[in-house]
């Protein structure tokens, strides 16, 4: 009985807590600044984007001629000129490599990805990207990577994932915002050689010290229809690399709690897989280096259509991409005014700051302030369970207890919230694997 009662009081006390702490933090709500920026996201304008790469033919990465209407050089002039037009505050440039002959790049060739920056308060960086370049197979059905002027428009891969790009980075330079994070729009070159835009570019973001908080990475993301006839313009996919809880798949479940705030209409079908089976995309570029990154994917792929010269406007729903731009407008907007996520690993241990507290029985999470936090909140879920379950705003404070939660039992993580409500993405205490445990043997044997 009496250990019941303790249970009890220490609930009420949780409860109260959170209550208390909820004029500083709150479950999400519309900032009416971001749902600004989502009605200002246009279907004509990404029509009239989208029609204009489509003109250039082929936009296969060593489709490179002095032509001005046609080929991918053609394309990212294109690019960076409407980039440019949109703000003075944008900086947009070529970053461009000299790559050699090696795999599907059959002669050497400059490859170059069109970045747009549109600098924050801070220099952490929050990608939008989508790969500009196509690529389509012979007459006979197969690929030949020697020969690169074969028509190829690649309206829905991936110029969907461009325009929806582009389009973002109209609508948060023109918003006029002040973004804590500092924004970066990427139209990516050679993915279909191998990721070889986004290799490079992730590969220099690590050199440099580059602190990138999420890359939400768009490819095909306009289409509705599966070649079976069945079709979803619903849903869109969110897949994310493993572990359950590394960085990515945070961003992952940040997307689907954001985009039931900001576009409901759309469901959020999070993929617990790092991409399509056997299949990849330039988000896994960024993995690769440590980054956290995701990829949007349409519902059904059409692939009667994909990687020939029927890739064409008709089979993009502008409806259907205008929705999925919002997403990633609502989501990096959020995750842009928010404060970063806090640092819940001990500097001396590399371990997460999560204890058993004085009773033994308890949770007792400590992390690091995040500048510009005006509160926290705290999250847990069973071990044995995909998403958050459980939730409680803490107020403005570096530790929290939470009574009779077994450590071993859930998992549990930390978001900071500034005063408009504005969340990062959770930062989950996880340890680090054990090495391995090696025994020494009689006689040296291991
Ligand atoms: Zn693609």
């Amino acid at each position: 009985m009496f250990r019941r009662t303790h249970f009890l009081l220490a609930l009420a006390t949780t409860l109260i807590a959170a209550n208390v702490s909820s004029a500083t933090a709150q479950t999400p709500r519309i900032d009416p600044r971001v749902a600004t920026i989502l009605d200002n996201v246009s279907q004509d304008s990404l029509h009239a984007y989208l029609a204009k790469l489509v003109s250039f033919q082929t936009r296969n990465a060593m489709s490179v001629s002095d032509r001005p209407d046609w080929g991918v050089k053609a394309a990212r002039e294109y690019i960076m000129h409407t980039m440019q037009s949109f703000s003075p505050k944008l900086q947009v440039s070529l970053d461009c490599y000299d790559v050699d002959q090696q795999g599907r790049i059959m002669q050497p060739t400059q490859l170059c990805n069109v970045v747009a920056v549109l600098p924050g308060k801070s220099a952490r960086r929050i990608y939008i990207s989508g790969h500009y370049d196509t690529v389509a197979r012979q007459a006979n059905g197969r690929f030949d990577w020697s020969k690169w002027d074969n028509p190829a428009p690649g309206a829905d891969d991936d110029g969907s994932g461009t325009v929806l790009t582009m389009e973002s980075a109209r609508v948060m330079a023109q918003s006029g915002l002040d973004f804590d994070a500092t924004l970066v729009f990427m139209a990516v070159v050679a993915e279909e050689e191998g990721l070889i835009g986004a290799s490079l570019h992730a590969a220099k973001a690590a050199k440099e010290g580059w602190r990138i908080d999420a890359v939400l990475n768009n490819d095909m993301v306009g289409n509705v229809e599966g070649n079976d006839g069945i079709t979803d313009s619903r849903t869109v996919r969110v897949f994310s690399e493993a572990p359950t809880d590394s960085p990515s798949r945070q961003i992952a479940r940040y997307i689907k709690r954001w985009a039931a705030v900001y576009v409901p209409s759309t469901v959020i079908r999070l993929i617990a897989r790092e991409d399509r089976f056997g299949r990849g995309g330039d988000h896994t570029a960024f993995n690769r280096e440590g980054f956290p990154g995701v990829r949007f994917t349409e519902s059904l792929e059409n692939y009667s259509r994909q990687h020939i010269k029927d890739d064409t406007l008709g089979g993009v729903d502008f409806h259907y991409l205008t929705r999925n731009t919002r997403i990633d407008d609502a989501v990096a907007a959020t995750l842009a005014l928010a404060p970063p996520a806090p640092d819940v690993m001990s500097e001396r241990s590399h371990q997460p700051m999560l204890g058993r507290g004085e009773s033994g029985y308890d949770a007792a999470l400590r992390w690091q302030a995040s500048p510009g936090a005006a509160g926290y909140r705290v999250v847990w879920r069973e071990a044995w369970t995909p998403d958050w379950q459980y939730e409680v705003n803490v107020g403005n404070v570096t530790e929290h207890t939470l009574p009779n939660v077994s450590i071993d039992d859930y998992v549990f993580g930390v978001a900071a919230v500034d005063a408009d409500g504005h969340e990062s993405v959770v930062a989950a205490y996880e340890r680090q694997p054990r090495a391995r445990t090696n025994v020494r043997q009689e006689g040296g044997g291991r």
